[in-house]
C-alpha cells in the first residue's frame, strides 16, 4: 500500500505544468492539418474510427493547442484562433450514418451523441473555445448506407441542420465517382447535379469544396474548378485529395487551393502527425492571434504568397521555436502514442 502511494506521489511529481501555448512564438507560415474521417462506428478498421477514438481525438487536439476552422475560412485567410493556438480543419467523406444519425425519442429525433456530429456538439459544449467546425463531404445518390447518411426521412433535417449550425456540406460527386474514368460531360454532370441535390434541400447553398473520390482528378483539373451545364454552375474554390499531410499554411508560396493535401485521421496517422508537430514546432502553424495579419518570422518572408487574401498585413514574429518549449508533454505518452 506504501509503495503504492509513493509510485503515485511520484508519478504526480513528473506530471509537467500544462503548455503555456500563449507563449509559442507565432508562425503564421507553418503547417496546417486538414484531417480526413469516414465512418464513426464499430470496430475500429481501415476505414473506421469509433465513438469513443473520435472523442478521445478531440481530447487530444484539444490539450495539445488545436482549435477548429472552418475550411473555407482557411481557404480566405480568416484565421481566428488565440495567439498561440494551432488551426485545424476537420472534415468528413461519404456521408455515412455514423457521421450523423437521429434517434427517435418520444416521437421526436434527436442527434445520436455517438455520431459524430453528436461528439463535436457535446465537446463544444465542454470547450466553446474549441469551436464547432467540419465540412462534410456527402454523397446524394449513393446506394445505402452512403446515401445522405442512410436516414431517407430525414435527409432534409440533416443539411439544413447542419449548415444552420455553421458545418459546411462540401461536393463529393453524387454517387463517389471516380472522375479520371470519365469524359468530361460526365465529369461536369456529377458535380452539378450533385449541387443540384444539395440546393434541392438547401436552397442556394453553394459548395465552395470539392473533395475528390478516391483523390482521382479528371483529366483536365478545370472540369472540376468551375463549369455550367443543363442550367446549373458550379465553382469549387478548393479541391481535396485523399492523402499527402499536413497542408502548407494559407499564406505560403506553396499553398495551392486546387491540390489540398489531408491526413487520414486514423490512429497510426494521426498520432505520427501529431508526434511529428510535437518534436518539430517550428513546422507549426501557430496564431498571433489577430485575424488581420500574418505574422511571420523575418527569415521566412519570401516565402509568403503573393498577394495575400484581401486585407491582410504581414508583420514580423519572432524566431520560431526549433525544439518544443518548456513544459511540452513531448514523450510523456510516447508509449501510447507509438
Ligand atoms: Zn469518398
Amino acid at each position: 500500500m506504501r509503495a503504492l502511494i509513493l509510485s503515485i506521489l511520484a508519478a504526480l511529481t513528473v506530471l509537467p505544468a500544462p503548455p503555456s501555448f500563449a507563449q509559442r512564438p507565432a508562425n503564421e507560415l507553418g503547417r496546417v492539418m486538414i484531417l480526413e474521417y469516414h465512418k464513426i462506428d464499430h470496430p475500429e478498421g481501415r476505414w473506421t474510427r469509433t465513438p469513443a477514438n473520435f472523442r478521445a481525438d478531440l481530447q487530444r487536439l484539444w490539450e495539445k493547442g488545436y482549435r477548429l476552422v472552418a475550411l473555407t475560412d482557411l481557404l480566405d485567410g480568416k484565421i481566428d484562433v488565440p495567439a498561440g493556438m494551432t488551426p485545424v480543419i476537420l472534415t468528413f467523406d461519404d456521408s455515412s450514418p455514423g457521421q450523423f444519425r437521429y434517434l427517435e425519442k418520444n416521437g421526436a429525433g434527436e442527434v445520436d451523441p455517438d455520431s459524430a456530429v453528436g461528439i463535436l456538439e457535446a465537446f463544444a459544449r465542454e470547450h466553446p473555445e474549441f469551436g464547432l467546425k467540419a465540412t462534410f463531404y456527402v454523397l446524394p445518390a449513393a446506394d445505402p448506407p452512403n446515401r445522405l447518411f442512410n436516414q431517407p426521412a430525414y435527409e432534409e433535417r440533416k443539411l439544413r441542420y447542419l449548415v444552420s449550425r455553421g458545418f459546411e456540406i462540401g461536393n463529393h460527386t453524387l454517387w463517389h465517382a471516380n472522375l479520371s474514368r470519365y469524359g468530361e460531360e460526365t465529369v461536369r454532370k456529377q458535380l452539378a447535379q450533385a449541387q443540384e441535390r444539395i440546393q434541392r434541400y438547401v436552397p442556394g447553398y453553394r459548395p465552395r469544396t470539392l473533395a475528390l473520390p478516391m483523390g482521382a482528378y479528371p483529366r483536365e483539373i478545370g472540369w472540376a474548378v468551375r463549369g455550367s451545364i443543363n442550367g446549373t454552375s458550379y465553382q469549387h474554390d478548393a479541391i481535396l485529395m485523399v492523402s499527402g499531410g499536413a497542408a502548407p499554411s494559407p499564406f505560403s508560396k506553396n499553398f495551392d487551393p486546387l491540390r489540398l493535401n489531408r491526413i487520414q485521421a486514423l490512429e497510426p496517422e494521426l498520432s505520427s502527425w501529431l508526434g511529428y508537430f510535437d518534436k518539430h514546432p517550428e513546422a507549426r502553424f501557430v496564431s498571433d492571434g489577430d485575424p488581420r495579419t500574418v505574422a511571420v518570422p523575418k527569415s521566412k518572408k519570401d516565402e509568403v504568397r503573393n498577394p495575400l487574401p484581401q486585407g491582410l498585413r504581414v508583420v514580423e514574429a519572432p524566431s520560431p521555436l526549433s525544439s518544443p518549449p518548456p513544459g511540452e508533454r513531448v514523450g510523456v505518452r510516447g508509449s501510447k502514442e507509438r
